[in-house]
This record gives C-alpha cells, sequence and structure tokens, in this order.
C-alpha cells in the first residue's frame, strides 16, 4: 500500500504529495486524513496523509515512520476543502492543512544527538547522553554550551549522529481520581485512635459522606486539607482506589446556566426564518442574509435554525467574531442546547482547544460556537453555519492562509447542500449587494423585538465646544448627562475610538483634515519626515505649520488614550466609578468576564474603553452611550473607513437602552457632517449602503472591482523596488484592458522588521488568468538565485490594503 503525504515543509519545490510505502502492519490502520511521521531528506516531518493507493512509479519510495492518529483528523470533505483553499488563498497545501486544526496537532521538531560510535568519547561528553544514548540540542544550548563545537565536530566525523524527533503537543490531560475500596474497612480506620492519621481519617469521613463512586483527588485534597502523602498511605493500606483518567478541559466548568425554551416568534422573525427552514427542509443550499437592527431577535432565528438541524440528526456551527464571544453570549447557546456545544475560543488554552476539538472529532457535541477558525469543525453532516456579525473584519484571516470564513463557510454549504446564514445590522457592502442581485437571499427585520424605540442620537460638533470655550474633551452635554445618570443610579458606558490616532493632521478650528487629491483618502502623518503622504498612490507634501483652509495654527496630529479620558474624567466628574477595559487592564486570563460582571453587578458607573466594549454587551441599566472622537477612522487610509465608522458607530449605539429603561447616545467629533456618522446617527443602513456604493463606484473599489495585490518584501530597498517594478511590467502586458493596475508604491506600513515593502495592486472585474501569474511571479523570484530572500504574498480579494 502506499500513501500520498503533503510534508511539513511550507516551501515551494515541496508543495505536493510525496509517495511512501505503508509497512505491512499498519495496512488496516492507514487512512486518508491522518497525520504521519515520514523520513525527509535527513530528517523526520510530520505530514498528512491525502490518498491511498496501490502502487507508485516512483522509485526507491521509503517507509512511513509512523502513524499519529487512530483515527483521521482530516475528513474526505477537508481534505478537497484545504486543497480548495491552499489553491485560492495561493498558500502550501501544508499551511491550509494545518489551519483547519488545533494549534495542538501541529508538530514540533527538536534535534537530538545520538551516538554512533561510543568508544570515541570523552568521559565529559559520554555522560550527558541518556541511557537510550540520545542527548538533545536545547539541552546542550541551554546547560553545556561549551561543548557544542566538540559535538559538531564528532558529527562531522561520524561518531555522532543527528536525528529530528517530532515532539507532538497534542497532550491528554490526565485527573487522578480516587474512590474508597472498602467500606467496611474504612468505617475501622475511623474507629481507630491517633494523631498521626487525622487527615487521613479526614479523607474517609469525606468520601463516605458522599454517595459512592470517584471523586477527583485534587478536590478531596482540597476539602479535606490533607495532604497527597496522606491519600497516598490509605492507597497503599487498601482502603482507597487511586486512578488515573483522562479528562477534558472545560473553560466552563463549574458555571450554572439556566436552561431557555424557544420563544413564539414575531412575526418579523417568522418571516425571515422561513428561507433558512426551507432550505433545510429541501437540503438545498441557500445563502441567506439576516439584516436586522440590533436587538431585533436574530439570535433567536439561529437557535430556532439551529433546533430544526438538530432534530433531522445534524450539525451546526456558529461563527462569532472573536470579541463578541463572551460568556453572556456562549450562555445563549448553552443554555438552548446544554452539553451538546462546544467552545472554540482563541482565549482558552492550546489544550482546552484540543479538548473542545476532540469532542467534535468524536460526535460528542453537535453545535460548535467559534471564532473564525471554527468554520473548520470536522462535522460529518453539517446542516447550517451560522455566520453573526459577518461584516466583522476579524472573519478574514490576513496571514496565510489568507482566508475569509464566510467563503470558506459557503463552500461547505454547497458540499452539504444545507444553508448558510449571514447575520448583521449592518452588512459589509459586499454582502448586501450580493443580496440585492439575488445572489443571497434577503431576510430583513427591521424593528426590535419588543418595540422598543432605537435609541434617539445627539451628534456634538467638538469644534462649537472649543469656540464656546470647552477644551476639555467631554462636551457639555455629555458632562450633563453623566452626571445625571450616577444620580439616577444609571449606568453610561463611554466609547474611545482609537485605531487611527496621531496618524492625520486635523485643524482643532475648522476641522481640516488633509487629503490625497488624486486619492479622496485622507494623508498619513510621517513624523520622522515631517511629512503627509498617500499610501495609495505615493503623492506627498511638507506638514503646514498653519492650517490651509483656515490659516489656524491650532493643526496638530491628533492623539488621546482611554488612559488619558480616565484621568480627565477623576478630574471633572470625581464622584463617577469608572471600569477601564483596554488592551491593558484585560491582558490577563479572565480579565475581561471579570470587568464585565463587575459593572453588571453594578460596581461601576461609567465603563470605559476601546472597541472590544462595542459588541454583544446587553446591560439593562446602561441608558447613556457617550462616543468620544466617532470620526477618527475615517482618516485611516482605508477605503472601507466610512463604512467602519458607520458600523462601528451602529454596534456602539447598540448598547443604549435595550430593555425597559430608554437610551440615549451622544456622538462627540470634529468632521461630524461626514455622511457615515450622520446616517448611522438616523440608524438608516440603506442610505448610507446607497450612498456608499456611489463612492465605491467612482474610485473603482469593491464591491465594483476585486483587488488583487501582491506585496514584495526585502531587507534591501532597491530589490523590492526591482522586483515589483518585473511584476507590474509581467501584468501590465497581460491584464484585460478592463483591469487597472496600481503601483509598484510602498505600502501603507513601509517597513516591517527591518524589510522594506511594496506592493502592486490590481483592481479587475474579471481576470481568470490572474491567480496563474500570481503564481508565475512568485515562483520565477523563488528560483532566481540573484535574489536572496525576497518575499512575495499574493492575493486575488484583499480586504484591506492596510
Ligand atoms: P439581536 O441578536 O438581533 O441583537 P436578540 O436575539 O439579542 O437580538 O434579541 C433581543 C432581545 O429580545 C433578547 O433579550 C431576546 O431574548 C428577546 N427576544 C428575541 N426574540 C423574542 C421573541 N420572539 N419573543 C420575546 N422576546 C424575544
Ligand atoms: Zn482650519
Ligand atoms: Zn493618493
Amino acid at each position: 500500500m502506499i500513501a500520498a503525504v503533503v510534508v511539513d515543509v511550507p516551501s515551494g519545490s515541496v508543495n505536493k504529495t510525496f509517495d511512501y510505502k505503508v509497512p505491512p502492519e499498519l495496512e488496516n490502520w492507514a487512512e486518508p486524513g491522518m497525520r504521519v511521521i515520514i523520513p525527509f531528506g535527513p530528517r523526520k516531518l510530520q505530514g498528512f496523509i491525502l490518498a491511498v493507493k496501490q502502487s507508485s512509479s516512483v522509485k526507491g519510495i521509503k517507509n512511513i515512520t509512523e502513524i499519529l492518529d487512530p483515527l483521521p483528523v482530516l475528513t474526505p470533505e477537508l481534505i478537497d476543502l484545504g486543497q480548495w483553499l491552499a489553491e485560492n488563498t495561493l498558500s502550501f497545501y501544508i499551511t491550509a492543512y494545518q489551519a483547519m486544526l488545533p494549534a495542538a496537532m501541529k508538530a514540533t521538531y527538536e534535534k537530538f544527538f545520538t551516538v554512533l560510535r561510543a568508544e570515541m568519547l570523552s568521559s565529559e561528553v559520554s555522560v550527558l547522553f541518556s541511557a537510550s544514548g540520545e542527548l538533545s540540542l536545547n539541552e546542550v544550548t541551554n546547560n553545556h554550551v561549551h561543548l557544542l563545537k566538540e559535538l559538531q565536530e564528532l558529527t562531522k566525523t561520524g561518531v555522532l549522529d543527528v536525528v529530528y524527533k517530532v515532539k507532538d503537543k497534542a497532550n491528554k490531560k490526565k485527573v487522578k481520581f480516587v474512590s474508597l475500596a472498602d467500606k467496611t474497612e474504612a468505617e475501622e480506620l475511623l474507629k481507630q485512635n491517633g494523631k498521626r492519621a487525622e487527615k487521613q481519617k479526614a479523607v474517609i469521613s469525606e468520601l463516605l459522606s458522599r454517595p459512592p463512586g470517584e471523586y477527583s483527588l485534587q478536590e478531596i485534597l482540597h476539602e479535606t486539607g490533607a495532604s497527597l502523602s496522606s491519600v497516598q498511605s490509605l492507597f497503599k493500606k487498601g482502603v482507597i482506589y487511586m486512578e488515573e483518567k483522562e479528562v477534558y478541559r472545560d473553560p466552563f466548568q463549574g458555571r450554572n446556566i439556566k436552561q431557555t425554551e424557544p420563544l413564539p416568534l414575531t412575526e418579523n422573525q417568522q418571516n425571515a426564518i422561513t428561507p433558512i427552514l426551507d432550505s433545510i427542509e429541501n437540503n438545498e443550499h441557500q445563502t441567506i442574509l439576516v439584516h436586522g437592527v440590533t436587538g431585533s431577535g436574530k439570535t433567536e432565528i439561529y437557535l430556532q435554525s439551529i433546533q430544526s438541524v438538530l432534530d433531522r440528526g445534524k450539525e451546526a456551527i456558529v461563527l462569532v467574531p472573536e470579541i463578541s464571544l463572551t460568556p453572556q453570549m456562549v450562555n445563549r447557546f448553552k443554555g438552548r442546547f446544554g452539553s451538546s456545544v462546544a467552545v472554540l475560543h482563541s482565549a482558552l488554552s492550546i489544550g482546552e482547544k484540543y479538548d473542545e476539538w476532540r469532542k467534535i472529532l468524536r460526535k460528542e457535541v453537535s453545535v460548535v460556537v467559534g471564532a473564525r477558525s471554527a468554520v473548520f469543525a470536522p462535522f460529518e453532516n453539517l446542516g447550517i453555519v451560522i455566520i453573526d456579525e459577518e461584516h466583522e473584519s476579524s472573519y478574514k484571516q490576513e496571514d496565510h492562509p489568507r482566508y475569509h470564513a464566510r467563503d470558506v463557510a459557503i463552500w461547505r454549504g454547497k458540499y452539504h447542500s444545507c444553508p448558510i446564514v449571514l447575520g448583521s445590522a449592518t452588512p459589509a457592502l459586499e454582502t448586501y449587494a450580493r443580496a440585492q442581485k439575488g445572489r443571497y437571499q434577503l431576510a430583513e427585520l427591521s424593528s426590535r423585538v419588543h418595540s422598543n424605540p432605537m435609541p434617539e442620537v445627539t451628534i456634538v460638533d467638538m469644534r462649537d465646544e472649543l469656540k464656546n470655550g470647552n477644551r476639555s474633551m467631554f462636551s457639555n452635554e455629555l458632562m450633563e448627562k453623566l452626571k445625571a445618570g450616577i444620580e439616577k443610579g444609571e449606568q453610561s458606558v463611554l466609547f474611545l475610538n482609537r485605531r487611527g490616532y496621531a496618524s492625520f493632521i486635523l485643524c482643532r478650528d475648522c476641522g481640516y483634515v488633509a487629503q490625497c487629491p488624486h486619492c479622496d483618502i485622507s494623508l498619513t502623518y510621517h513624523k520622522r519626515y515631517g511629512e503627509l503622504k498617500c499610501h495609495y498612490c505615493g503623492y506627498k507634501e511638507i506638514t503646514p505649520s498653519a492650517c490651509p483652509s483656515c490659516s489656524s495654527e491650532h493643526i496638530r496630529f491628533f492623539g488621546t488614550g482611554t488612559q488619558k479620558v480616565e484621568e480627565e474624567l477623576a478630574k471633572v466628574l470625581p464622584e463617577a466609578r469608572v471600569i477601564r477595559m483596554d488592551v491593558d487592564t484585560t491582558s490577563k486570563k479572565g480579565s475581561h468576564e471579570r470587568l464585565l460582571t463587575a459593572f453588571g453587578d453594578g460596581e461601576a458607573d461609567i465603563l470605559l474603553g476601546t472597541q472590544m466594549i462595542a459588541k454583544g454587551l446587553d446591560f439593562p441599566k446602561v441608558t447613556l452611550v457617550g462616543v468620544l472622537a466617532a470620526d477618527t477612522m475615517l482618516h485611516l487610509p482605508d477605503f472601507r473607513a466610512s463604512e467602519k465608522t458607520f458600523q462601528l458607530l451602529t454596534q456602539v449605539s447598540g448598547r443604549a437602552g435595550r430593555h425597559e429603561l430608554e437610551g440615549k447616545v451622544i456622538v462627540q467629533g470634529y468632521d461630524v457632517e461626514h455622511y457615515s456618522i450622520q446616517l448611522a446617527s438616523q440608524h438608516d443602513y440603506l442610505s448610507f449602503y446607497n450612498h456608499e456604493m456611489k463612492t465605491r463606484k467612482l474610485h473603482q473599489y469593491p464591491p465594483f472591482y476585486y483587488l488583487g495585490l501582491l506585496t514584495f518584501s526585502h531587507l534591501e530597498l532597491m530589490q523590492v523596488v526591482e522586483a515589483s517594478e518585473k511584476a507590474a511590467s509581467f501584468l501590465s502586458k497581460r491584464l484585460s484592458p478592463d483591469s487597472l493596475l496600481l503601483g509598484p508604491v510602498t505600502s501603507p506600513i513601509a517597513r516591517v522588521k527591518d524589510r522594506y515593502r511594496y506592493q502592486v495592486m490590481i483592481k479587475y472585474k474579471n481576470e481568470p488568468e490572474l491567480r496563474n501569474w500570481f503564481e508565475e511571479i512568485i515562483a520565477h523570484f523563488q528560483k532566481d538565485k540573484s535574489i536572496k530572500d525576497l518575499q512575495i504574498t499574493g492575493e486575488l480579494n484583499a480586504q484591506t490594503l492596510m
């Protein structure tokens, strides 16, 4: 038997399968989708069996060394999907397959010295080797560096050999359990006197007081204060059993989740769920966009759609953006489907993620709630994929393989003939455009479930505040409302949009922001050169010292942060209790949740934070939402800046007045006339969509054009310039007349880790050969030995140019 294996070497020259012999004793075991260890050159590597066959045309093939999995970890579907993924994201096959599995299953390699001729070793070296004649390179570099040279020499002269070993990080967690072995003997022991046995008696009484069964050793030790040695003596006496067992690491252990029942749907919800249920019923793939304002009951639609899928014995995947994957969110699914839910979250440890993933593989769960990569959950009977907040940029992986979870979901939906549900209050422009064209079905939910009104939004122009002598970062109205909230015992959320700070120039008097004359995009301030620069076309100018529009000298680059806001709050509103949430206060595991719980329990009046508080929060006592610097993101050199601003403001506003109390939103900024801010305050998605579509059409951006992007990086500037120019000229000869070639120009982030970056952009509608041309370019420079270490990445549908 022959196995075709992709090996763990991410390189163009080995981006294919290699044939290996399956030794006879493994023939009944080997199956496509299993991880194996194979010899590759001088090394041992991990790989995946993609296919098995009877013969090979290759001569002198080697044996598979070891099979790592008892059952395939890649289903036949995932094997196909990986191939498609690699080809469409211009990634290596091995990278695509690894992206589908939990990190714990990715191999790490360790180098070992082994002894070939023991008699040639000095005694100093000889003692370092273990009984099995091995010594890890790690051990040498950590503790015996002075011997490294000698070991290398010995290797060259054939006294030692170097082998690579694959380490599997996929450890299963083992826990010790104890139980009573002999009840009468235990009771006997309790009657005995003697101080020594005090703790042993405590253990016995504890076990006797419980219903017969096994209990975790750790728990018993904790309850009784006994030491491990007391328990061990009981074990030796034969009074108790002690056994080690494999357990799942359960991040949600000990949490009591209230069971919920399906709610009778409103008429709106009924209409929205119908196409989903039809698709499930008819086993027919459909992509359905559920466009519903915040609080319109989308989640209840998800839950009941999943129920229908489970009733048919099928499985469901729910994707939520990383930052909304809060306990509140997860509990809504666990509350309905209990222990059949697995959660895949990046905040889980590698081991916890591995455990959750194995529950899926073993079919112990039928619902997965998770962030982007959960779209690869190895279900074999998939009945639905739901993508909540489908517009979120975190669904696109900005590293190899550069996939979008939405595309992967739709691929799987076609494979399983099942619905893909995209939900959002502010769908991505691409998605809404497809729904309007009829490629997706559109389900609209235009009002909130309890017909609570949408919160009233007031926009405050901070230029006016400045004119009236208010130099603080809070408008008078916001200040008043914050105070009133504290007096009434209600809560407020203050949101600071931090992205895009300090990178653009703003006139504090007239709101002027320097823009590129050719691109309609704000210029980025380069402190080092005192320049303003366009990241799209390369245009630049000297930073002005006075405002070109009103001659004011209050022109400067902008910068503030949550910490500064907190300090100022303490000055102007000393009575307020504030919880601050940003990357600094939430870096520790569990702190995110702890801060939110504290706020929910009323331990603070104001929750102050960045992007991470924009989503999913649902606190009944929040009546006021304040947005500081709503316009900062508008000035990012990003064609999605308006869209992102609209989405964010809509999200944040949705945090107010979700329950009985009415909500109020105050939005502050300098450039507040911008349509994205105005239309967000009116909760008017459709007008925003129409306006933004016109802008995109005018400037030839998605969804009217796809963006192909080739990025070059090298330590030497000349190398990137030359290579990118060559690539541009190669492409210009081939592109159809309808496509646009832009560049080469420096990438928006011009240097990363000392490497210069240049990019070539192609705006295209239909360019079926583009993928091949990108591959040709990448392969050309890989072969070109005169340029070493040039890195090229290609993307056919770039989401951002940043
Ligand atoms: P969305 O996901 O669109 O923001 P949710 O699903 O969170 O909206 O619904 C908002 C609130 O309305 C939640 O508290 C939810 O429990 C409640 N809700 C949803 N559907 C119904 C219904 N059919 N009947 C009563 N309450 C509902
Ligand atoms: Zn000005
Ligand atoms: Zn420009």
